[in-house]
């Protein structure tokens, strides 16, 4: 019988694991990016491609401070992330909800990765790999930055604007008309509609 694994073998496993997430996101990182409206959410993935593509190399350098050989092993958990967020992108929404979606599934994927680089790194220091756990960790304080600059994206406008988005008059027909017993009404009973102006309504 084979000799059961250990903690450096699971280290490395879940490095393949990391590897090959970063080689999966580099792909899907562009098309994020194109279905963005928001220059600055745009920006966002564009640059994170860029350190995404660091990121392999300095996974690359991990792998050849341990003397393994670069290898990747099938990403599932990244997989089904990336699959959803194309599932939403083929979803018909307003461009700003479509922003706030995207947003949305691209934080899904940070916080997969920040509970993968934390492991990693604290595996890399328990068993004293200390450049390794350098390296990782640079790469974790990585994530959580383009994590929470999705965030300020989303909480310094793209959230209001979507929320805003669905009361403009053209997308009338999508929303729940709502009774409004309470409110006395001027106009006889006919029900104002806001054709053609951009008037906003009250908040949801
Ligand atoms: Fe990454
Ligand atoms: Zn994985
Ligand atoms: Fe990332």
């Amino acid at each position: 019988m084979p000799e059961a694994g250990t903690l450096h073998d699971a280290f490395i496993d879940e490095l393949r694991d990391a590897y090959d997430a970063e080689k999966q996101l580099v792909k899907a990182l562009p098309k994020m990016a194109k279905k963005a409206t928001s220059k600055k959410l745009r920006t966002a993935f564009e640059s994170h491609l860029e350190e995404t593509r660091g990121q392999i190399e300095k996974l690359e350098r991990v792998f050849g401070l341990l003397e393994q050989k670069v290898r990747a092993k099938h990403c599932d958990g990244i997989a089904g992330i990336i699959e959803e967020g194309e599932s939403v992108m083929d979803d018909d929404f307003d461009d700003e909800t479509m922003d706030a979606c995207l947003i949305a599934s691209g934080q899904r994927a940070e916080h997969y990765e920040m509970a993968a680089y934390g492991t990693l790194v604290a595996w890399a220091k328990t068993m004293g790999h200390s450049d390794a756990a350098d390296l990782l960790e640079e790469i974790l304080d990585e994530e959580k930055a383009a994590d929470a600059k999705l965030s300020a994206l989303a909480e310094g406008g793209i959230n209001q604007a979507a929320s805003e988005a669905g009361m403009d008059d053209d997308d009338s027909e999508e929303e729940d008309e709502e009774p409004t017993p309470a409110k006395s009404t001027s106009s006889g009973g006919v029900r104002a509609k806001a054709t053609g102006t951009k008037k906003k309504t009250a908040k949801r």
